[in-house]
């Protein structure tokens, strides 16, 4: 396998940010929410999972949220998916179209990433140290979706990744592992699963399910943790590596557990 070419210190760097979170692992710091005003420091790579949830979920602190979408050329989400994103963020977050930004390009070379098309999560926080742009600001939160033209190192078998969040405003989705199951499935539909994963993703990243262990509504799957025991919700866990195909060719919905979680982690004090 080839590996990306960056410093030591900063691979370095990258490990002790790995230790601090896998996909969905809550991971305990000493930050003070104090600091979450628009402090760019405070948002970068590292911090756990789930963290941010609060100041997404309430709008006193920022008025806006902007998600930048960044992808290796030709691996971008469809549109379509982009503007259920965009409808799922609305509905969840309470938040009118106007206070919810995407910006997407797909800017990324693919001769930057060294033919390179299994990453690790050190290499996913790498190249998102490297190109992503828009950081959270006074009054704006920033989310950062990452789409790479490969899969995960983590795969094994037939349990291929499809997405993971992987810190408080960041998230990888691995396209091109999502191109080739939608290609194997002739019922598939592409957008439905761009969609599907992102929004299960960005369903972490709110804090689903039980990832700050002060909700509890009591649905999360033993055998499989943050994630959700009821099959139909977009939080069970085969959203992730699970290519979603609907008869109703919709996007799974939260159901009742984990839309009562969502509203007593927007009703918790700071
Ligand atoms: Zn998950
Ligand atoms: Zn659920």
């Amino acid at each position: 396998m080839e590996k990306l070419n960056y410093p030591r210190s900063l691979a370095s760097l990258l490990f002790i940010a790995l230790t601090l979170t896998a996909a969905c692992g809550a991971v305990t710091n000493d930050y003070s929410r104090k600091r979450l005003r628009g402090d760019k420091g405070v948002y970068q790579p590292g911090m756990r999972v789930g963290f941010s949830a609060g100041e997404l979920l309430r709008t006193s602190h920022f008025d806006r949220v902007v998600v930048e979408i960044q992808s290796v050329r030709g691996f971008a989400p469809s549109q379509e998916a982009v503007n259920l994103t965009q409808r799922f963020l609305e509905r969840h977050l309470k938040r009118s179209p106007g206070q919810i930004q995407i910006h997407a390009s797909d800017s990324i070379p693919v001769a930057s990433l060294g033919g390179k098309t299994r990453f690790t999560l050190s290499d996913v926080r790498f190249i998102e140290s490297r190109y992503r742009r828009r950081y959270t600001q006074k009054g704006t939160l920033t989310i950062y979706l990452l789409f790479l033209n490969g899969s995960s190192a983590d795969d094994h078998g037939e349990f291929k990744m499809l997405g993971q969040a992987h810190s408080n405003t960041s998230i990888v989705i691995y396209e091109n592992t999502i191109l080739e199951k939608v290609a194997e499935n002739p019922n598939a539909s592409r957008p439905v699963a761009e969609a599907t994963i992102i929004a299960h993703e960005l369903g972490h990243v709110l804090g689903l399910v039980n990832i700050d262990r002060r909700s509890g509504t009591g649905h999360e799957d033993p055998l499989h943790a943050n994630h959700c025991d009821d099959p139909r919700c977009l939080m069970h866990f085969t959203a992730e590596n699970t290519l979603f195909v609907s008869p109703t060719g919709a996007v799974p919905e939260l159901t009742e557990s984990c839309l009562r979680e969502l509203e007593e982690l927007r009703s918790l004090e700071q």
